[in-house]
């Protein structure tokens, strides 16, 4: 650690791709503090679905005793297939892979960030409840963060800031150039609410897609005991030009016939909620800066299709540490040292971010089309792949 530096690295945000950082380079064996404004556990609006890539992940970081045991706990539920409703009701159930290397999850984000953090904490790393005002920047590099702790502002200096703090990141509107923002094209909305009262259909995620939110779904992920993970989410400008209310779609789909008769009690809705989206099919987003990366959200890495983040935030911030630990390792922690981080992030997840682009805006453009592809191409049809290994 250099002089006048507090720590190594300050990790802003305990989210997945925080709290994921935070694990690999403190087993790396760096002094780590890692930053969130919450304290644990704490709820954050999402669908809850964890795909079996990012379970494999969390495994190989150590965590499969702790993934047992909120699955033994009842805070796991564990998916074995898909259902893909169309606009004109055509249902295509298919199966997941028998090859797929380990189980998908919903995993509400209540248990699902806290057992990540506490990982991380065990792991080594330092945890400190604050909000980050933003980076403190000295000749054009970040040299640290001012941070709010119990109502005081303190700078914490480190030689790299990693901003994991979201879609609404301080640290991405304070580095990242006006030119270089996300567009409404690769943005959306959308509304979670969990209900208790939906007979289930066990095991399986629903995806219903239909005119009112096309190019975006609603869905139904199921939690066990006829609980339920419920929401839709449309893209923003869809959303802006049809000035539509998601309180209000959201009513519609219970109404839907197929949907009310399996509600028993009305519909008892709980935690509801609203949240936005970035997608990593915005191309040339700066994710490097003199001092700084971005993982997860606060770069702009979610599914433009699927509107899955999860799996992402964590393949960024493996690619993100290997970077860290090399550029600390040869004290260069400069943008022209770092950027390597997203040469690696376009390898992996760029030609996926290409393929549902090319379905969100030109396949589902045409609700017919999905008619057709849920009833002809059936489980082979890259919708149905897609949404099977991004949920
Ligand atoms: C409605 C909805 C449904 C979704 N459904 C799914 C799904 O089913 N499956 C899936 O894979 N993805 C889903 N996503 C996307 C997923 O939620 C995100 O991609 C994922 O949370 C990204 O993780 P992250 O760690 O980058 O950011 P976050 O999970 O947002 O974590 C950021 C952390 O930073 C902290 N923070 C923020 N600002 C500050 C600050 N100034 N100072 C200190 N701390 C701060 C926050 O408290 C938070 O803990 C959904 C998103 C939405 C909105």
């Amino acid at each position: 650690m250099g002089s006048g530096q507090d720590h190594e690295i300050i990790v802003v945000g305990a989210g997945p791709a925080g709290a994921t950082t935070a694990t690999i380079l403190a087993q790396e064996g760096h002094d780590v503090l890692l930053i969130d404004r919450e304290d644990f556990p704490r709820d954050k609006t999402c669908g809850d679905a964890v795909p079996a890539g990012a379970i494999v992940r969390l495994k190989h970081l150590g965590m499969a005793d702790k993934i047992q045991h909120e699955e033994d706990a009842g805070h796991f539920y564990p998916l074995n297939q898909l259902r893909l409703v169309s606009p004109k009701g055509k249902v295509l159930v298919a199966p997941f892979s028998e090859n797929l290397e380990g189980d998908s999850y919903i995993a509400p984000r209540i248990y699902f960030d806290a057992m990540i953090k506490e990982h991380a904490v065990d792991s080594g790393a330092k945890f400190r409840r604050a909000t980050v005002k933003g980076p403190i920047v000295e000749n054009g590099r970040v040299v640290g963060v001012n941070a709010q702790f119990n109502g005081h502002v303190e700078p914490v200096r480190a030689e790299i800031v990693v901003g994991a703090d979201g879609v609404t990141s301080t640290i991405t509107r304070a580095l990242r150039p006006d030119e270089n923002k996300h567009i409404d094209h690769h943005r959306a909305v959308a509304l979670r609410a969990y209900i208790e009262d939906l007979e289930e259909y066990p095991h399986e995620v629903e995806f219903y897609l239909y005119d009112d939110i096309l190019p975006g779904y609603a869905w139904i992920f199921p939690l066990g005991n006829n609980k339920a993970n419920i929401g839709l989410g449309m893209r923003l400008d869809h959303f802006r030009d049809t000035k539509s209310n998601l309180n209000k779609l959201l009513q519609q789909f219970l109404d839907m016939p197929d949907i009310k008769r399996r509600l028993k009690n009305g519909g008892q809705l709980h935690d509801v909620a609203t949240w936005q989206l970035n997608f990593g099919s915005q191309k040339h987003l700066q994710h490097t800066f003199d001092g700084a990366l971005l993982v997860g959200d606060a770069a702009g890495f979610i599914n433009p299709l699927t509107g899955g983040g999860i799996h992402n935030a964590i393949i960024s911030a493996r690619l993100a540490s290997q970077t860290i630990h090399n550029a600390l390792m040869q004290g260069d922690t400069s943008r022209e040292n770092l950027k390597v981080y997203e040469k690696q992030v376009d390898a992996e997840m760029w030609d996926s971010m290409k393929r549902s682009y090319f379905i969100q805006r030109w396949v589902l453009k045409f609700p017919w089309l999905v008619d057709m592809l849920v009833t002809h191409v059936g489980e082979n049809s890259s919708l149905a792949k897609t949404f099977l290994s991004k949920l």
